[in-house]
């Protein structure tokens, strides 16, 4: 499951290759996309940016400028003429890859959804559920953008605001409420577990229960770590949503992480196994150590 490091990282590498490119190649299998690409081609438009936004990425394309448009459907042409963004979301199953002209491809072409090519590069979407065009003036009231609460990742951060939509969450447990992209956008299920453990928190304990120290400590570990990922030295430039992720600081891959994945192993702290269990509303796994983060003791 890509979290906001990769998406991150594969936005930076997508960025390097393609921006101030101009576009000689675009195919895609979704409609809303394709619709836009018939009226106002993609292909003679320039790459702007590449950016991540939570676990969007967003590729920015210029508008298309000095076209003339059909009388009967000037508004809705004049519209997609100008700057467009393309707004992709991974879920569990997509990833953007990244190959020189002429190199074989990682998958089939059977799940490309997108392809972006330039004269130097090619960018394809693989298995990318959630896709569609923005107009560039308006991303910004793109409901699945305006909802995002603070990006971990971005360098203007804002902890306090990020605090204060968590501790409102409604999400029933705070192993929930850190995947509650409305509240802190970024984090994903690996990185929830990991988090909880370093924070030494029960998953799960209500939000509202959470010392506004902990949200703390468990933003500032996330950016902390989410960073730590992004310039991972190992990056080979191929954008994949299966790297090695690491919260431990240690490089053999078998210790990289604390408690995900490791339910019945040993605490890496003190040695009690660890624990395992599916719940909420995506059934997601959670791991932790119950002696390192305790449930409250019942009342008596
Ligand atoms: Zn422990």
């Amino acid at each position: 499951m890509p979290e906001g490091d990769t998406i991150f990282r594969a936005a930076r590498t997508l960025h390097t290759a393609l921006a101030g490119q101009v576009v000689t190649r675009f195919e895609t299998q979704y409609a809303q996309i394709a619709r836009v690409h018939h009226d106002a081609p993609i292909t003679g438009r320039t790459v702007e940016r590449v950016t991540a936004r939570g676990k969007h990425l967003l590729m920015a394309f210029s508008g298309v400028g000095g076209r003339q448009s059909a009388a009967d459907d000037q508004s809705r042409r004049l519209r997609v003429d100008g700057p467009m963004v393309l707004r992709t979301h991974m879920l569990m199953s997509g990833s953007w890859h990244i190959y020189r002209t002429g190199e074989p491809w990682q998958r089939s072409p059977v799940s490309a959804r997108i392809v972006v090519g330039t004269a130097g590069f090619v960018a394809v979407a693989f298995a990318v559920p959630v896709a569609e065009f923005v107009e560039a003036a308006a991303m910004e009231d793109a409901p699945a953008l305006a909802r995002l609460g603070p990006d971990v990742l971005a360098a203007d951060f804002d902890v306090d605001r990020a605090v204060a939509r968590l501790a409102v969450s409604t999400r029933p447990t705070v192993a929930e409420a850190l995947l509650d992209q409305t509240a802190v956008a970024g984090i994903g299920n690996v990185y929830k577990s990991e988090l909880l453990f370093l924070a030494t928190l029960w998953p799960f304990t209500p939000p509202a229960d959470v010392p506004v120290a902990s949200w703390l400590r468990l933003l500032r570990n996330a950016r902390t770590l989410l960073q730590a990922n992004v310039v991972d030295p190992r990056e080979t430039g191929v954008v994949t949503y299966r790297g090695m992720r690491r919260t431990t600081g240690r490089s053999n891959p078998a210790e990289r992480l604390y408690v995900y994945g490791r339910q019945g192993e040993p605490c890496r702290t003190c040695g009690t196994p660890i624990q395992f269990r599916h719940h909420g509303e995506h059934n997601r796994s959670t791991y932790w150590c119950p002696t390192c983060q305790p449930a409250p003791s019942a009342a008596p």
